[in-house]
């Protein structure tokens, strides 16, 4: 079955770089033949370039992003731990739902969908939390945040509090330094600015985590102790644990070669020369931005509805008409707000172009 080739520039999925759709066809090697062994240690080590970090336990999750954000928080909450989460969108909320099942006291801090996290807030909710969490690229309100502030606050106040990131949106897109900012958990996913298909949490965990991680989590598959004796291999070699998604690891491989050799520095001004464009021609169109000035997402941006217009008509007609996917708003912006997407290898002033010229005749 022939599937229509569109233009990606929702929430995510993106278009994939040419170089992961390549590493896709590579031939499947098995899970513990030697090259293959050798493709994944090179993953872990392209994994540490992007996420900033030397974390030995840095690796690509069996999964998409929700899969990391679960292993965050099921290899570290003990149930009655207090757990901050900072909420200005749609994922700190599943933050606090997935913390909560793992029998965390969540403590929500809510903000303004379209606000960035407000540290002082977040340091004030409770004075000494196991854990505090944060989305640094809230995708659903195109919202960048200050993680390495809050991560200085936290690690000032106690050395014991450990600090999750969501990086999902961000992490290839726009530079992650988790060590200098004291992330001692962060998860993305593969769909987003790493240019690679749905099906991978590239995940990353400190020493400080290690120490106080949970030894038996209640979930088996995301056990980051059996993992690591894959993973990093024990004084017996390789211990299988679950059959790893080998075609997509490769995928990742190809697509972090190319990151790692633009420059992580470039691809995030790529991404954010991109962004640039698109905010201007939509505001040179009257149209306006929906998250706050200065804490603007390059890779995401959220833009109101025209008074009148028919949200999903107009994403209906880029689709039809054009092969163009953008995005709605969640929760209660999900008929007020359209998504556009910038990322990995759509990040391009073509691909901004492109959709301000089919949004202009949309839009008449
Ligand atoms: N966190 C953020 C910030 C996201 O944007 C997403 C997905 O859009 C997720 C978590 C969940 O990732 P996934 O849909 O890959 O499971």
């Amino acid at each position: 079955m022939a599937l229509s080739d569109r233009t990606l520039l929702g929430p995510g999925p993106s278009n994939p770089y040419p170089e992961a759709v390549l590493g896709l066809s590579a031939p499947i090697l098995g899970h513990l033949d030697p090259e293959f062994i050798s493709v994944l240690d090179r993953v872990c080590d392209r994994l540490r370039t992007v996420w900033g970090t030397a974390n030995p336990l840095t690796m690509p999750l069996s999964g998409t992003g929700s899969l990391g954000m679960e292993a965050a928080f099921a290899n570290t909450v003990r149930p009655g731990d207090t757990v901050v989460i900072a909420v200005n969108g749609l994922f700190g909320r599943r933050m606090s739902e997935v913390a909560a099942r793992y029998g965390a006291e969540v403590v929500a801090v809510e903000h303004a969908f379209g606000e960035p996290v407000d540290v002082q807030r977040v340091l004030d909710a409770h004075p000494s939390p196991a854990i505090v969490a944060a989305v640094h690229a809230e995708t659903s309100t195109g919202v960048l945040s200050d993680i390495g502030a809050l991560g200085a606050a936290v690690h000032e106040r106690s050395e014991e509090t450990l600090l999750v990131a969501d990086c999902v949106t961000s992490l290839g897109g726009t530079e992650v330094a988790a060590d200098d900012w004291g992330i001692d958990i962060g998860y993305s996913g593969t769909q987003k600015c790493l240019g690679v298909p749905p099906g991978l949490a590239p995940f990353t965990f400190s020493e400080r985590a290690w120490r106080r991680r949970v030894e038996t989590p209640p979930v088996w598959y995301i056990d980051l102790g059996l993992l690591g004796a894959y993973v990093r291999g024990g004084p017996g070699g390789r211990a299988y644990h679950h059959t790893a998604p080998v075609g997509m690891i490769a995928a990742l491989d190809a697509a972090l070669e190319r990151i790692t050799a633009e420059g992580t520095a470039e691809v995030a001004a790529r991404h954010r020369a991109a962004g640039a464009r698109l905010q201007d021609g939509l505001e040179d169109m009257g149209l306006e931005l929906f998250a706050a000035k200065g804490h603007r997402l390059p890779q995401l941006t959220s833009v109101k509805v025209p008074d009148g217009v028919d949200s999903a008509k107009v994403r209906g007609r880029l689709l039809d008409e054009y092969g163009i996917e953008i995005g709605a708003g969640v929760a209660e912006y999900a008929s007020t707000v359209w998504r556009i997407g910038l990322m990995g290898h759509n990040a391009r002033p073509d691909r901004a172009e492109l959709v301000l010229a089919a949004l202009r005749e949309v839009l008449g």
